[in-house]
């Protein structure tokens, strides 16, 4: 993408002060979504991108890398899989739990979701990456299921949290907005 374009996606993005609490400025992308010129910048560009990768599946995380990991999945041709917060799967699952600032949340996975095919080539996908914490722990569900996790790919990184350190760890990482 050039700056021209990454701009146009970061305007896209709103900046909400204090939400879900004092002191966080959420990210809402609910303005990029229903922005259709930016949308559509980011599909192409995420399409283009992947398709040369010969992915499996995407694989987004709850909830907002449903929307763009389903749509990335539909124009790829190829299967989508959620991981999700506990408790809202109903098959048999995976779990990992994973530490928050404060306490624990636990993420989830159908154990037959990439349907027992064992190196299934899969991308993970969210909207944004904080501290990695839940990516990591959607990247050992993805690996505990034997596939093969290829990349984790996020519309925005906050960098000063230094999640993508984290993640590059154990996985290839690819964000398209640094902020
Ligand atoms: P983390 O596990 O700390 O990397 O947090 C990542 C998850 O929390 C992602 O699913 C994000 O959508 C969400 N999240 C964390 N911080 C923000 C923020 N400032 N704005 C919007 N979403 C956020």
């Amino acid at each position: 993408l050039t700056q021209e374009e990454k701009q146009i996606l970061l305007n896209a993005i709103r900046d909400v002060q204090d939400f879900p609490k004092e002191g966080i400025v959420f990210k809402d992308i609910t303005t990029l979504l229903n922005d259709k010129n930016a949308f559509s910048l980011l599909m192409n560009h995420l399409e283009k991108r992947y398709k040369e990768y010969n992915l499996d599946y995407v694989a987004g995380i709850d909830s907002r890398g449903f929307i763009f990991g389903a749509a990335l999945a539909d124009r790829l041709n190829i299967g989508f899989v959620p991981v999700r917060k506990k408790g809202k799967l109903p098959s048999t699952t995976v779990c990992e739990k994973y530490e928050l600032e404060y306490g624990f949340d636990e993420v989830e996975i159908h154990l037959d979701a990439f349907h027992g095919k064992t190196d299934a080539k899969v991308l993970l996908i969210d909207d944004l990456l904080a501290t990695g914490g839940t990516a990591n722990a959607s990247a050992k569900l993805i690996k505990n299921v034997k596939a093969n996790l290829v990349e984790a790919c996020f519309l925005l990184n906050l960098t000063f949290l230094n999640g993508k350190q984290r993640v590059e760890q154990h996985t290839p990482v690819y964000t398209i907005l640094d902020v």
